[in-house]
């Protein structure tokens, strides 16, 4: 029988923590135990080994109790915490969305590069109106936020507007609230919408994170999954439904369409599952066949996020 976790010292109150989740199949016991404990002292993974002789006085062990039950049950340590660490910021988390991913901090850098390169490429007088880039399905608003933050440390934050769109109003709820925490509430635009709203001004930059994974696939995901939104996930039978679905958005929505005059058409990102790059390519192809198409990969080689142009020149497509 497990021993609930007694008043002492880190050393003991960790030990015990990792033993407890080893045996539940954490695939991350130690690390989970740390950040669990960590979170409950107000104290950082590193000091927490620093200082193995550390007092756990009652009430933290008792807490610490509570959160080791909840990860053993399979919960994932940052709804257990109410925060996770995306692109450097602290955004609140819940069961509202999705948890963000660190693969997805690939996304902000891609449009925080797009949006810099618009800016400074071309002159933009006085009155110009702002850039228009979109997050579409935001969730947690990670993508939304990180980059109105990134924006605003490069002194063009005034420059951007960014519209957030969610199906789920809960989970637009929750990343209003991160706008808020990180100080954008201002540069973003929330919108309840499926995928985009049906009318609204050509946007420049179009980023996704959308639900990718094919519907079979979701029982195999790690447990902690199963406590996320499904409809962040599943992306119906190869797990592209939404992705496609936004390909055919673009002509529509993407800045420099038929009768207009830009410099540059406008550019979608979309994050996409590593083995899901000739699909997505294959997808692009047949609809936007003019439109020129990328895949980069993530910091472990793998292909992560699709980046598609509208050609400058382009005319009649859509
Ligand atoms: N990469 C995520 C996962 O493996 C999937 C995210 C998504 O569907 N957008 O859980």
């Amino acid at each position: 029988m497990t021993e609930p976790v007694r008043p002492g010292i880190v050393a003991t109150t960790l030990a015990a923590g990792v033993e407890r989740l080893r045996r539940a199949g954490s695939e991350s016991a130690r690390l989970d135990a740390e950040l669990l404990l960590g979170h409950i002292l107000r104290r950082d993974r590193t000091a927490l080994i620093a200082h193995p002789e550390a007092p756990v006085p009652e009430a933290a062990a008792a807490t610490y109790e509570a959160a080791l039950v909840r990860r053993e049950a399979g919960e994932p340590v940052a709804y257990i915490r109410g925060f996770k660490e995306f692109h450097g910021l602290a955004f609140s988390v819940d069961p509202r969305a999705l948890i963000p991913r660190p693969e997805t901090e690939l996304l902000v850098d891609l449009a925080t590069a797009e949006a810099m390169e618009i800016l400074t490429s071309t002159p933009r007088p006085a009155g110009t109106p702002p850039l228009r880039v979109a997050d579409v399905g935001t969730g947690s608003g990670a993508v939304a936020v990180s980059l109105a933050v990134a924006l605003r440390r490069r002194r063009v934050g005034d420059e951007v507007d960014i519209l957030a769109t969610d199906r789920s109003a809960e989970a637009l709820q929750l990343a209003r609230e991160n706008a808020v925490g990180h100080g954008v509430a201002d540069r973003i635009r929330f919108v309840v919408a499926d995928l985009l709203p049906a009318d609204g001004e050509p946007l420049e930059i179009v980023a996704a994170n959308l639900p990718y994974v094919p519907s079979a696939a979701i029982p195999a995901l790690p447990i902690a999954a199963s406590f996320e939104p499904r409809v962040a996930l599943d992306g119906g039978l190869d797990g592209l439904d939404l992705v496609r679905r936004l390909l055919e958005l673009l002509p529509r929505v993407l800045a420099g369409g038929p009768g207009t005059v830009v410099a540059r058409g406008g550019v979608a990102l979309l994050e996409i599952g590593s083995d899901q790059a000739d699909a997505v390519a294959t997808a692009v192809a047949e609809r936007l066949p003019e439109w020129p198409c990328r895949v980069i990969p993530d910091l472990s080689g793998r292909p992560r996020v699709v980046r598609i142009e509208r050609p400058a020149a382009e005319g009649s497509h859509g």
